[in-house]
């Protein structure tokens, strides 16, 4: 629909309303005037043809013929009148302005009709004698033998006609002079009435752009002066909230900004809705180009949309690690978080990440060396375990302190020799983890566990612990079968060393929430709360002596963890002191990928 200014919906509608009032009212009072000119008239007529209906009565016979037209052609020039004296039988019998001798019987004109019935006769008409518009008034002439005949006054309308044109004239000028008038006054009114709005609707306009700095001005009127206030304490309103708006941007921006971790956040459809320089950097992208583009298109990186697409779908928080290509390979730590709204639906996510190349290039150089120093020291050790021997078995068994020495050198070489085959072990599975990943093979958990209490069988029977193993034959897992079972015997030496002797050690395996749980229980030692958060760490022994005089190393747990990290699982302990403890392992079901 076409849309047209208030003033253009006002305006025409008071302009026509007044039309229509000044028409009608000059209609009426035209019509009104018109009615008044005629009547007079008619009661001027009247009035004369009753003043002759007196002077005709006598000469209504046809004797007095010429005397009444003689009377009616003298009265009739005195008067400006014509006048007519008709007989019953509607014969003419004077007439002031014609000879009555050629006029026609007058008997069937409208007021001698109405004359001749008693009444005063009245007619307008064109009069083709006159070939004028003509008013006519007949009154009859009463005798004692009843109507002797008519007396019929007139006079051309012309007169009325001209001045009820004049009337008519100046009622129109006076309409006109009104209209023009009511014309001005609805066009100053419409636009009393529209300008404060078109004020209101500029200040709108400004509000909408972004200026608050000027207050729409307010009208008198009540319902104006009230929209105009309330459209001002909005916009003051609408001014604070948005200044807060823009500080809290701009205060989220500089913390975005100056963090050295990258922040990217992204909506439902995986667009990016910030990113802060550190994550552009890490990713190699253009900061300012990335706002509105999908991270497909934008982060060539395959494992980063999968974190992304899981925090999506799955809404948990998720962690991985990424390794970007370039010049320079970088390794970044990502943190993926959903973004939840207020009604706790997921909008999106926040994915951090954190470059921790220095720190995975500083842990392979720790490895290395680690790795490096064992090999190296592996055969000095061996040579001096070996000349250790010869010596002691040269010694003999009666050689006093020297053969204890020996004795004492040779357990130490043992655990040195234990302590470089672990650390060596664990490198290992560490750099097989970390390049090619383990080889996997379904195997029977039930030969595995048997295959690793075996291992252990006879330092348990040597202790006297008995080994109980529940576990199903048929349960499967997806596991490198050497390195698990190591895991597994090391978890087993380890409760077999803390039970007193005649206990029991517990190995069971059950599938629980969609991954396979192991456990290692005994009814020894137990483990204090304070240290069992560390056991797992390199050598850490919660009784140094004691471990030691049992051949422990420290390292037997921290390589049971690393190689259930490898299988993407977790370890835990439960124990209490004296009571016993319990390893639980997790492998998660791998079986689908
Ligand atoms: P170690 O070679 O000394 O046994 P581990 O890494 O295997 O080293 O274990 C770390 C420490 O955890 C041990 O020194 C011991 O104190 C404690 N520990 C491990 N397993 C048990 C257990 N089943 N019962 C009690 N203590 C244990």
């Amino acid at each position: 629909m076409r849309r047209r200014k208030l003033l253009w919906h006002l305006f025409p509608s008071y302009l026509l309303i007044t039309v229509i009032a000044v028409t009608a009212v000059s209609w009426y009072s035209f019509d009104a005037v018109r009615r008044f000119y005629l009547e007079e008239t008619a009661a001027a007529l009247t009035a004369r043809a009753r003043l002759l209906e007196e002077r005709a009565r006598p000469l209504t016979g046809r004797s007095d013929a010429d005397a009444l037209d003689s009377l009616a052609k003298e009265l009739g020039a005195a008067v400006s009148t014509r006048i007519t004296v008709i007989s019953p039988d509607g014969v003419v019998l004077a007439d002031s302005e014609e000879d009555p001798a050629v006029m026609d019987n007058h008997g069937d004109r409208p007021e001698i009709v109405q004359a001749l019935a008693g009444a005063v006769g009245r007619s307008s008409r064109y009069s083709y004698t006159l070939q004028t518009n003509m008013m006519y008034v007949a009154v009859p002439i009463s005798s004692e033998t009843g109507i002797a005949g008519v007396v019929r006054t007139a006079v051309p309308l012309t007169a009325v006609e001209e001045q009820l044109r004049a009337v008519r004239t100046r009622i129109a000028l006076a309409a006109l002079f009104l209209l023009v008038l009511s014309a001005a006054v609805s066009l100053a009114v419409s636009r009393r009435i529209a300008r404060p709005l078109h004020q209101m609707q500029l200040g709108a306009e400004r509000f909408a752009g972004g200026d608050f700095a000027h207050d729409v001005p307010v009208p008198r009127p009540t319902e104006f002066a009230g929209l105009a206030e309330s459209m001002n304490r909005m916009a003051a309103d609408l001014d604070a909230r948005i200044r807060t708006v823009v500080q809290q941007k701009a205060e989220q921006e500089a913390v975005l900004a100056s963090m050295s971790e990258g922040v990217v956040a992204i909506d439902r459809e995986a667009k990016v809705i910030t990113m802060n320089r550190a994550a552009a950097a890490m990713l190699r992208i253009d900061a300012d180009a990335v706002r509105g583009r999908s991270v497909q298109e934008l982060i060539r990186n395959v494992r980063f949309h999968e974190i992304a697409t899981s925090v999506l779908e799955g809404g948990g928080p998720i962690e991985g690690e990424i390794t970007l290509a370039g010049q320079q390979e970088t390794v970044v730590e990502a943190s993926g978080a959903p973004m939840r709204s207020g009604s706790g639906e997921t909008v999106g996510a926040v994915i951090v990440l954190n470059d921790v190349t220095k720190l995975r290039r500083l842990e392979r150089v720790r490895r290395d060396f680690v790795a490096n120093v064992s090999h190296e020291l592996r055969t000095p050790v061996t040579s001096i375990k070996g000349f250790v021997e010869t010596l002691r078995d040269e010694v003999g068994g009666d050689g006093g302190n020297s053969a204890r020495f020996l004795e004492i050198i040779i357990k130490h070489v043992d655990r040195l020799n234990a302590i470089i085959e672990d650390l060596l072990y664990l490198s290992r599975i560490e750099e097989d983890a970390d390049h090619k990943g383990l080889v996997l093979e379904s195997v029977s958990l039930f030969d595995v566990l048997s295959s690793a209490i075996g291992e252990c069988r006879s330092v348990a029977e040597e202790r006297g612990v008995d080994i109980r193993l529940t576990a199903d034959r048929g349960l499967e897992a997806r596991l490198n079968r050497q390195l698990f079972e190591h895991a597994v015997v090391n978890l087993l030496d380890n409760a077999i060393k803390y039970s007193s002797a005649g206990g029991e050690v517990e190995v069971g395996a059950d599938c629980e929430g969609g991954g396979t749980v192991i456990s290692v229980g005994d009814h020894g030692l137990g483990i204090a709360e304070e240290h069992q958060s560390r056991i797992f760490e390199r050598f850490y022994q919660v009784d140094k002596g004691r471990s030691r005089e049992m051949g422990g190393t420290g390292l037997g747990l921290s390589i049971a963890k690393h190689i259930i990290q490898a299988h993407d699982g977790s370890i835990s302990v439960e124990s209490s002191l004296k009571q016993g403890s319990t390893f639980s392992i997790h492998i998660p079901d791998t079986s689908s990928s």
